[in-house]
Formats: structure tokens, C-alpha cells, sequence
């Protein structure tokens, strides 16, 4: 049969894109329109671009503006002729292959991609922290945030403010000491929880970033955020944080809708799938980056492990398209983590390595810059 041929047979079949993720980003940017053997092609995401998270504490400390931090979808999807959709998914029935989106209508697929990313589950962080609803500044959605933003440096152009980061992983400490580059004169709390900060980090880069921290004038409280009131803090040892400002950074969990989609999940929620990024249940969709969790090897959720993901992701739709073969996929052991310190300062952290300084900010912020610039170029 010619490719030709084949392809006719095939364009009536229905490849959509979930999230316009990390990995999806390299996806739209490789793909050619003889890509996936003549079949229609939809992305399905909300925004018209995909704001690199790596960057966000570089905004929020004044490094970059928006626009440096921006890939832009439109460029990438004309060159592929791919449809884009720009809603949300709100529900997902894998049995009837199916998608329901935020306007009512429903979606059919005969091959689905995810890369939707992790969730601020706000329904669920109330239940532990009541009053984050009203009162909190989530960092996700990342659009969402980086839009209200601005309005804290508004607010803190009339007065002297009190902010708190809620959140001691990676994303709270650059969010923290990026609050502190921008707001020099604002006082900056983080509430790392009784576990404390940078708990997934070796003990050496933990002190660092103790030292980071003291050096920047930002208190740390190894407490729990227990409620939040309007312009205050209930901590778990009963104290009350004055905070005009409390910032939410505390982890990321799986959307809701996956929940009764009859696509297996892990225990917290997430796509389970196998080393081809692959669901253990529904060969037809394939899965990457934080919406997902390997059943062969667990990942540390994030950024990185997303963009690795991107050309086996790629190469595996098309094969599922073609009907050939999936690969798997190796991700590496180790991955290189930067974290930023907000002036112009970062820490590097490989394994059990660490080093820190300027250079490696300087080498974090030519990576991040390259990163956005590789999708400018299409
Ligand atoms: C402030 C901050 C800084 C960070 N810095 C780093 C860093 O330096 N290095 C690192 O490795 N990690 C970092 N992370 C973690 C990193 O952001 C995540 O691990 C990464 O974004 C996961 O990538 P992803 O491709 O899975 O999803 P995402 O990057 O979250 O992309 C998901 C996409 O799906 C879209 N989407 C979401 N919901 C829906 C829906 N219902 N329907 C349709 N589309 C939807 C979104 O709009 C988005 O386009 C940081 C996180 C934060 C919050």
C-alpha cells in the first residue's frame, strides 16, 4: 500500500493533543504535516502560548518580562496544519473515547496525547488550608498567576507589604527569594511546614539554602499554614502571621477529571503509564510530563523530565498513528536542577553535587533563554 494510500484510509481518524505542555511544545515543533499518516490533528489547550515555568521566579523578580518567557503556539501550529481548540478539557471518557470541554461540547478521538501538566487542586487545599480559596495567590495556573502579579507590584508601590510564601519544595524557594529581589523593602515569610525546606534536596544544598535564605532577609517558619484570613496567617503552633500577600506554592496535584475517565491512575491520580509513555490500560492514549506517573520507574515531577519526554513522545504517536511498534523510553537518573536565588544567583544540584554562584545563573538563565528561542525559530 503507498503512504498515499494509506493515508486517505487514515484521515478520517482523529489524533488530539491535550495540553500544550512541554513535551507537546517539542511535538509541534518537529512534527511535519506528513507526520502522523494523513490524520487530523487537533490541540486542545487553553492559552495561545505556553509560559516556561523555569522563567516565572526570573519574572517575578523583574530579570525578564513577560514576553521572554513566552513560546508562542500560533507559528508552531501553522506550519503543521493543526486545529487548535482553545478550551479546557473538563471531563474524559476513555471507553467512548471521548472529551468533554469547558463549553459543553464534546470532543471524539481515535488517539489522544496528554500533557496537561499538574493542578493547584483548590476544591482539595481547602479542605487543608480553609480560606485559600479566597485569600490565596496560587503559582498555578502559571498564566493565571503571572497575569495577577503585576497587581501585587501595584499594591506594593502604595504600601509597605507583608507576603508569605506558602510552600517549602523547589517552586516556593525561587518564588521566595525572587519576592524578596523585586520587594526589597517588603518583609518575606516562607512557610516551609513541619518538614521543612528543600526536603528533596541532599543535606549540603539544604544548607545552602538555608544560608540563601538568612542572607536575603526572609524568615522562615518550619511551620504549617493551617487557615488563611484576610490579611493574616493561622500557623500550626497556634500563632497568627500578619500577611497581606500569602502566595500558594504547595505542590501540584492530578486533575480532577481524570478522576471516572476508566484511564488507570497512580494512588495520587496521575495517568499511569508504561516506559513507552504509554496508559497501562487504554493503548490509545499516551501520556507525558507531570499529568503522568511510570509504573516501571517513578519520576520526580517536573520540568525537565517533561522536556526529555518531548522526542520519545513524538517518535511513539507517530508509530501508535502508523500502527508500528512503541519505543521506550529512558529518561536519565540524574538531571541537573538549578534553582535561582533571585539576584542573579543559583544554586546547581547533580546527584549528590552542589555548587553555587553567579555563573551558574548565568548558565541557568542561557539555558532557560535558549530553550524559549529554539521554538521562536519555526
Ligand atoms: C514557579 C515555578 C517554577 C518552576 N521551575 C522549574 C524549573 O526551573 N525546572 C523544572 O524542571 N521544573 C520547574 N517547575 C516545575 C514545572 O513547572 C513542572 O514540572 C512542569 O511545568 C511540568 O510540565 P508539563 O509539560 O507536564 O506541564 P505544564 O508545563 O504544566 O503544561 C501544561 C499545559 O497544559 C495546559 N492545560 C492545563 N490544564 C488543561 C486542561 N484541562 N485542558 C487543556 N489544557 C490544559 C496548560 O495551559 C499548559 O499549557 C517550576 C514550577 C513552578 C510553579
Amino acid at each position: 500500500m503507498t503512504g498515499l494510500m494509506k493515508g486517505a484510509m487514515q484521515s478520517h481518524k482523529h489524533l488530539v493533543l491535550l495540553g500544550a505542555g512541554h513535551a507537546h511544545v517539542h511535538l509541534l515543533a518537529q512534527a511535519t504535516r506528513q507526520s502522523f499518516n494523513g490524520a487530523r490533528v487537533t490541540l486542545v489547550a487553553p492559552f495561545a502560548r505556553q509560559l516556561y515555568s523555569g522563567m516565572v521566579p526570573g519574572f517575578v523578580a523583574g530579570h525578564y518580562a513577560l514576553d521572554d518567557c513566552v513560546i508562542a503556539l500560533a507559528p508552531l501550529l501553522e506550519k503543521n496544519g493543526i486545529r487548535w481548540l482553545q478550551q479546557s478539557v473538563t471531563a474524559l471518557d476513555a471507553q467512548k473515547r471521548r472529551l468533554r470541554l469547558d463549553d459543553g461540547t464534546d470532543l471524539a478521538y481515535d488517539w489522544l496525547s496528554v500533557n496537561t501538566g499538574p493542578v493547584q487542586d483548590r476544591q482539595l487545599l481547602e479542605t487543608s488550608l480553609p480560606g485559600v480559596r479566597e485569600h490565596g495567590l496560587f503559582v498555578r495556573p502559571i498564566e493565571a498567576f503571572c497575569h495577577l502579579w503585576p497587581q501585587v507590584l501595584a499594591l506594593a508601590a502604595q504600601r509597605t507589604l507583608r507576603l508569605a510564601v506558602i510552600g517549602g519544595g523547589a517552586a516556593g524557594l525561587e518564588l521566595v527569594m525572587a519576592v524578596r529581589q523585586r520587594l526589597p523593602t517588603a518583609s518575606v515569610t516562607l512557610i516551609a511546614g513541619e518538614a521543612g525546606l528543600g526536603t528533596n534536596y541532599p543535606d549540603g544544598v539544604q544548607q545552602r539554602l538555608r544560608s540563601a535564605l538568612k542572607a536575603r532577609r526572609i524568615t522562615v517558619l518550619n511551620e504549617r499554614a493551617t487557615a488563611l484570613h484576610a490579611g493574616e496567617i493561622e500557623l500550626g503552633n497556634g500563632a497568627r502571621l500578619l500577611c497581606d500577600v500569602p502566595l500558594v506554592a504547595t505542590g501540584a496535584q492530578a486533575p480532577a477529571w481524570l478522576q471516572g475517565s476508566d484511564l488507570a491512575l497512580d494512588a495520587q491520580g496521575f495517568i499511569a503509564v508504561d516506559a513507552c509513555l504509554r496508559s497501562t490500560n487504554h493503548p490509545e492514549v499516551l501520556a507525558a510530563g507531570d499529568v503522568s506517573a511510570r509504573q516501571d520507574r517513578p519520576l520526580a515531577r517536573s520540568g525537565v523530565y517533561a522536556v526529555r519526554a518531548g522526542p520519545a513522545l513524538a517518535r511513539n504517536l507517530e508509530a501508535l498513528v502508523a500502527g508500528q511498534p512503541l519505543r521506550e523510553h529512558q529518561p536519565p537518573i540524574h538531571t541537573l536542577n538549578l534553582l535561582s536565588c533571585g539576584d542573579q544567583h543559583a544554586i546547581a544540584t547533580w546527584g549528590k553535587f552542589s555548587a553555587q554562584g553567579r555563573w551558574v545563573w548565568w548558565f541557568k538563565d542561557w539555558i532557560d533563554r535558549s530553550f524559549v528561542q529554539r521554538f521562536r525559530r519555526h
